[in-house]
């Protein structure tokens, strides 16, 4: 199997060269071509497994033949628990997509919110961002999520581990209803199905 074979772009594909890597993981083999179907997708991935190009990579791609549109309000939002994994995996946005035009962000509390002001006044496709930190520069008017086309919780266990539930669910409230959501976790716990009842569309459940 390779990346080519994936359905992934050139643009894409010259990124993961880029990064050095030549065969896709198991979990990318199965969630890359499902997410670029514009499916719904539940996915049970560790860390390691290479899980933050899986959804990534698509994402990007999607991201890419689409219309730029005018102000560059958010078109894909990426939820993370902590904000060690929201540099990481905005660490991972940029590099994968260095050789497209999308703009992208990270914003996480306990740090001044006045660079990240500036940054998504700015305008970005894509936003890694912790749920506060999300809602809090909601409340202040800075940003709106209702042009998000591809929302991607990550680590989804640990957020509702971490008492993010009714963050999540605020969140999802302020997306528009037509939109394609990814759902990671290691995890399959009674709440975690509840959430995925309530947030994904007749997903594709992958596993890595
Ligand atoms: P993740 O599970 O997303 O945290 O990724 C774990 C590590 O695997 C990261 O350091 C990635 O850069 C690396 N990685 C992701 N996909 C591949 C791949 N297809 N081949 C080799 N390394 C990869």
């Amino acid at each position: 199997m390779t990346f080519e074979s994936l359905g992934l772009s050139d643009k894409i594909l010259e990124a993961v060269t880029k990064k050095g890597y030549t065969t896709p993981s198991p979990i990318q083999e199965k969630a890359i071509p499902v997410i670029l179907e514009r499916k719904d997708v539940l996915a049970s991935a560790q860390t390691g497994t290479g899980k933050t190009a899986g959804f990534t990579l698509p994402l990007l791609q999607i991201l890419n033949q689409g219309q730029t549109l005018r102000n560059r309000p958010v078109r894909a939002l990426i939820l993370t628990p902590t904000r060690e994994l929201a540099a990481q995996v905005y660490e991972n946005v940029r590099e994968y997509s260095q050789f497209t035009d999308l703009k992208s962000t990270v914003i996480f509390g306990g740090v001044n919110a006045g660079p990240q002001i500036k940054d998504l006044k700015r305008g970005v496709d894509i936003l890694v961002a912790t749920p506060g930190r999300l809602l809090d520069l909601i409340n202040q008017k800075v940003m709106t999520l209702d042009k998000v086309e591809i929302m991607v919780l990550d680590e989804a266990d640990r957020m509702l581990d971490m008492g993010f539930s009714r963050d999540i669910n605020r969140i999802i409230q302020l997306l528009p209803t037509r939109r394609q959501n990814l759902l990671f976790s290691a995890t399959f716990s009674k709440e975690i199905k509840k959430l995925a009842n309530g947030l994904l569309n007749h997903p594709v459940t992958v596993e890595a």
